[in-house]
């Protein structure tokens, strides 16, 4: 089988991704690329992650070739190649549709660096304008606007982050969903301190020392 321990893996955070309520339902998709065999592993489109198999798991090329698995690969399979095609610093790309971040997603508003974990993102959190779901315009949107960051919201649609490992571009998923929720908050109730580039930029310095694998 090819990509055996990537399809294993995107099978493990596909259930992560139910059980931490970053998505519900069938929502959501991830993908993990391995440079080695040009290849990257992405979570079927339409399937319950619960009865999702390491079998079913779609095998593609970078040019979004299907070359193994069971099923058809995600819907937003272009959104997640892009990345492969033009980050080579990505190794990882997880999409969701969160609450608090698709909220945000919805009033098409930018997130600024309300709590210091915006630094696992950049020094904001950027919104992409809305396109429909599943087309190259929605991949070239969310490329643009994650621009040399690491995660962004998609408008009227939810977030997309991405990383150098599935568990990295997964905690950064689950820290922008954190920061959304902060930023509603605060919102709610006043208008937030917005903390300065420098103090973000020295976050994103000491980050991956953070950071264990
Ligand atoms: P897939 O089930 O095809 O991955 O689509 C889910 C989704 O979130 C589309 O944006
Ligand atoms: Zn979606």
């Amino acid at each position: 089988m090819l990509l055996h321990s990537e399809r294993k893996l995107v099978v493990e955070y596909g259930k992560k991704l139910l059980d931490t309520g970053l998505v519900t339902g069938t929502f959501g998709n991830i993908s993990v690329y391995n440079p080695e065999e040009n290849l990257m592993a992405i979570s079927p489109s339409g399937m319950d992650y619960y009865k999702t198999d390491a079998e079913d798991v779609a095998v593609l090329t970078p040019e979004g070739e299907q070359v193994d698995g069971s099923a058809s690969p995600s819907s937003e399979y272009d959104m997640h190649r892009v990345f492969y095609l033009h980050r080579p610093d990505v190794r990882a790309v997880v999409h969701t549709h969160s609450p608090f971040a698709t909220t945000l997603a919805c009033m098409n508003w930018t997130v600024p660096a309300v709590h210091y974990a915006v630094g696992y993102a950049g020094k904001e959190i950027p919104c992409a304008p809305y396109a429909p779901f599943g087309t190259w315009e929605l991949a070239q949107l969310a490329e643009k606007t994650v621009g040399d960051g690491y995660a962004c919201l998609l408008g009227n649609h939810g977030m997309l982050a991405v990383g150098e490992s599935l568990s990295y571009a997964f905690d950064t998923a689950q820290q922008v969903e954190f920061v959304c929720e902060m930023y509603y908050r605060c919102r709610s109730i006043g208008e937030p301190v917005i903390l300065p580039d420098e103090q973000i930029e020295s976050v994103m310095r000491v980050m991956h020392s953070y950071r264990k694998r």
